[in-house]
């Protein structure tokens, strides 16, 4: 039997055994004590009563000196076994009387004493004064054996002992009987929880015994363990179809050391669960991470989570891509309690996407390759075309200044045709060769001052400036860091394009200004032309992006596509807001050069 199972049952019984005892002692004692006390009031009346009746027997043989009355009068003390002594004393203190008449001294007094009662050890003793005629003439003393107080004393405590004795007897019994009415119900609980605690058991009841608090503990317990063991297999399920997953589920505690290992986990890396439990997660698996382990503490700490990808060493030595979900479970004080983490084998994936990767550099190198060489091509032949244009030009205004008056209007009319024709050719051409140098040439970035460069570009371009357009400079204009070539390209395309497409008879008004973004400068072209449809916002940059008549307004449909590539290439962005009839606003943005 286990240690608690006897400590109940003894401790129940003792406790019994105990309150029996306690009783039984109290009840002795108040009994003993009551009965002494009684007893000794008893005595005292009794011998008071014997000494008073006495006393006035013997009051005539003392005052008529007859000493053999006195002594037949003493003798009549024989029939109170308690009266083991009395002397009678005179007025002068000697002794007149005694009984027995051969009484030892030791038990009659050796003096006179003052009257009254008194116990001695042994004895209870009276000093009463024999009176005669109202006066004292002599005494009487008696002595009153305590032998039957003592007597009686013991005979109870000997009764007291047999029934202390019996009653535990029968307390021992019944105590038995008893305690186990309480210690069962207990000792069936504590079985139980053996069993749970030990097997792990929660099918375990314990059986109900009693209907008292013992009987509402014991549907307690069981209650709770029916709800533990729904519990259990509920997470049971929850663990099985947690295994059912390819991936890998592991958490890890506050140090990161694994505290669950599913078998995806199991069938990943190669590490049975008993080998993972309890080992530091990232040092097992040898994960290298994208960024250093504080960094991503401090993130899963700041967010409750994170979402990456590692390297990560299986049992075998095998590197494998997984691609990491960690989510941060907190306690109730909000401290990190557990980190969940689900890893996806991307191995195979990494390797596609790596020979992808490979496949897209090589084409686009390639391609890279071509785009140069066409380039190249284009602009030779480009700049070859030039040439034989020039003479087309030239010999067809020759022809038509040197041969005027020999041409009919026919053929005047055709030479003109070719000379326009070869004149936009040439713009054409020009356009081309600007886009391949923006697109193809180095390019360096400066601190340009745009107030300046635009101040350089006016003199060339007259139809810029008062009468024919009104251009506004709103200075201070901010440094930006740009190309200046390119910058030059721009700047020109976007102000010829705001004096060429305004309505005819208006004169074109032109606003520059800056803006600062947070270490960027938008630059803005603002007019009061014709606008262009929100739909063609895109479109226009493009080459040959012309949304309007080229008959009507001219150009070559390459300008803002030069604008663009130039842009895109000192790292800016370009756009535009405009509406049909609001004029247009085309803004660039670069960087801010600081001073
Ligand atoms: P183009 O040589 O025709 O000016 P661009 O590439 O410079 O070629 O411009 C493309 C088209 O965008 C123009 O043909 C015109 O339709 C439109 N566009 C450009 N700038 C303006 C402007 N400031 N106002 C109205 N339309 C414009």
């Amino acid at each position: 039997m286990p240690k608690g199972q006897s400590s109940i049952k003894h401790r129940v019984r003792a406790v019994i055994l105990l309150v029996s005892i306690v009783v039984l002692l109290i009840t002795a004692t108040l009994f003993v004590a009551y009965e002494v006390i009684s007893f000794r009031a008893q005595l005292v009346q009794n011998l008071s009563t014997l000494a008073a009746v006495i006393a006035d027997n013997i009051a005539a043989p003392l005052a008529f000196n007859s000493e053999e009355t006195a002594e037949e009068i003493l003798s009549a003390l024989k029939a109170e076994p308690d009266i083991v002594a009395a002397s009678v004393f005179d007025r002068e203190g000697n002794v007149f009387a005694k009984y027995p008449l051969q009484s030892q001294t030791h038990l009659l007094p050796a003096q006179l004493e003052n009257a009254g009662l008194r116990f001695t050890a042994d004895a209870l003793v009276v000093f009463q004064p024999v009176i005669k005629e109202k006066k004292s003439i002599g005494t009487l003393y008696l002595r009153a054996s305590l032998q039957g107080l003592y007597g009686r004393f013991w005979r109870y405590g000997a009764i007291g002992g047999a029934v202390l004795i019996g009653s535990l007897a029968v307390a021992f019994v019944l105590s038995t009987l008893l305690q186990k009415r309480i210690s069962d119900p207990i000792l069936a609980l504590t079985s139980a929880a053996q069993k749970v605690s030990q097997a792990g058991d929660y099918s375990v009841r314990a059986p109900k015994l009693t209907e008292d608090e013992l009987g509402t503990l014991t549907d307690a317990v069981n209650r709770m363990l029916a709800e533990t063991q729904a519990n259990q297999s509920r997470l049971a399920e929850q663990a099985r179809l947690l295994n059912l997953t390819f991936d890998a589920i592991l958490v890890r505690d506050a140090h990161n050391r694994i505290t669950y290992w599913n078998r995806g986990a199991e069938e990943l890396y190669g590490f049975t669960q008993e080998e993972a439990l309890g080992k530091v997660s990232h040092e097992l698996l040898r994960t290298e991470f994208p960024d250093s382990l504080e960094q991503i503490e401090e993130k899963l700490h700041r967010d409750n989570r994170w979402l990456g990808e590692s390297v990560q060493t299986r049992k075998d030595g095998g590197k494998i891509h997984v691609a990491s979900r960690w989510t941060l479970d907190r306690d109730a004080q909000g401290k990190q309690a557990s980190t969940l983490e689900i890893n996806t084998d991307i191995t195979e994936r990494k390797a596609f996407q790596a020979g992808l990767e490979r496949l897209v550099a090589e084409r686009t190198a390639k391609l890279q390759e071509t785009v140069t060489e066409l380039e190249a091509f284009s602009y030779s032949v480009s700049h070859d075309m030039r040439a034989p244009l020039r003479a087309m030009q030239g010999y067809a205004k020759a022809l038509l200044k040197d041969y005027e008056d020999k041409l009919d209007s026919q053929a005047a009319h055709y030479l003109e045709r070719i000379s326009r024709a070869s004149n936009r050719l040439d713009s054409l051409i020009q356009d081309v060769l600007a886009y391949s140098r923006v697109a193809k040439g180095e390019i360096t970035l400066h601190p340009v001052d745009l107030e300046r460069l635009i101040q350089d570009i006016l003199p060339n371009h007259p139809e810029f400036q008062p009468p024919q357009a009104c251009l506004l400079m709103e200075k201070p204009l901010h440094l930006v860091l740009g190309h200046e070539a390119c910058l030059t390209q721009c700047v020109t395309n976007l102000l010829g394009n705001a004096v060429k497409f305004v309505p005819s008879g208006v004169v074109p008004q032109i606003r520059v200004r800056t803006e600062l973004l947070d270490g960027r400068v938008r630059v803005w072209f603002e007019d009061n032309g014709i606008g262009i449809d929100t739909l063609h916002h895109d479109r226009i940059f493009e080459i040959f992006g012309q949304v309007h008549p080229e008959k009507k307004y001219g150009g070559t449909g390459i300008g803002l596509a030069i604008v663009r590539k130039a842009v895109q290439r000192m790292g800016g962005e370009v756009g535009v807001e405009s509406e049909i009839g609001q004029g247009s606003r085309f803004w660039f943005i670069l960087n801010e050069a600081k001073t």
